[in-house]
């Protein structure tokens, strides 16, 4: 059984072109394989003030945007052009270099109205990094969703509850979107192999761990049965399986992928091993060897 090992607070910070994000506020190897877990908003935009992130370039590692709420536009230096409507979403596997915008839709612009979403970065292993682009769309319509005793879940990446996701990863990923009434509970399972965290972002949970003997014992200040609370991620230990009851209605993210056991280079958009992979990515965006940018 898995249980919770550490809590890691949120902040509020600016992104991209001045939109609102709560982050972890400790990142890097302890989040492995996820580089970022952004919580866009929610916010509430009047006419002509939803903003977004004009163009630019990504490489090393994967975007995955997970819209709730909005309407988004996104075009990329690959050709891919489209939107996100609230339940859909996309699949960005930057790979060896990607030019891309994501900007609220001209419509949503001129209305305005509330934005909430997710982007998440997941690392690539260094045999990957350099991997032709990918891009994968999952609309709200056509993204697996299950319903059991109070839990509603749509399966981004991943198993959950007899259903799986369509997406197709390049590391075994695991991403779940879960509401839950107040007093359900969900029973997960989670391959051993891999790292697994739990982000709340709408009510309480609590981590159940039976008392029974545990070859390492907690780290201080973290009990049996641990609650998680609204913009607090959750670290879990080892275990197959992690059981989760919804103190109150609550939503949260399941997130679960391997251990990326390589140093991480990270610079603004770039992620990669070493310092001279980020030069090299500076150099050849400049030079030009990532597609150009349409605009
Ligand atoms: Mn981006």
């Amino acid at each position: 059984m898995r249980s919770v090992v550490e809590i890691i607070p949120t902040h509020t910070m600016m992104e991209g072109g001045g939109f609102t994000v709560r982050r972890p506020s400790r990142m890097g190897r302890v989040m492995s394989p996820f580089l970022l877990i952004d919580e866009m908003g929610p916010v509430d935009y009047g006419p002509g003030e939803a903003v977004g992130a004009p163009w630019h370039p990504h490489r090393g590692f994967e975007t995955v945007t997970y819209l709730l709420d909005g309407r988004m536009r996104h075009e990329d230096s690959a050709g891919n052009k489209g939107e996100l409507n609230p339940g859909d979403v996309q699949w960005m596997t930057a790979g060896r270099g990607i030019i891309h915008s994501e900007e609220p839709h001209e419509d949503f612009k001129k209305t305005g109205g509330r934005t909430h979403g997710f982007q998440i970065w997941v690392n690539l292993p260094s045999k990957y990094k350099m991997m032709s682009p990918r891009y994968q769309e999952i609309p709200a319509t056509e993204s697996p969703t299950v319903e059991n005793g109070g839990i509603w879940a749509r399966v981004i990446a991943g198993e959950c509850l007899g259903t799986t996701s369509s997406i197709d990863t390049v590391i075994p990923i695991t991403l779940i979107h879960v509401k839950a009434e107040e007093g359900a509970s969900l029973m997960q399972r989670i391959d051993p192999m891999l790292n697994a965290m739990i982000y709340v972002f709408g009510g309480k949970i609590t981590v159940v761990n039976q008392p029974r003997v545990r070859k390492n014992p907690f780290p201080p200040g973290l009990g049996v049965n641990q609650q998680v609370r609204n913009g607090e991620l959750a670290l879990l230990s080892q275990g197959d399986e992690v059981e989760i009851k919804s103190d109150l209605a609550s939503e949260f993210l399941v997130l679960a992928g391997p251990e990326i056991d390589e140093p991480i280079a990270r610079y603004g958009p770039f992620v990669m091993n070493t310092m001279e992979e980020i030069n090299q990515a500076f150099l050849d965006y400049q030079n030009g060897n990532f597609a150009h940018s349409p605009h």
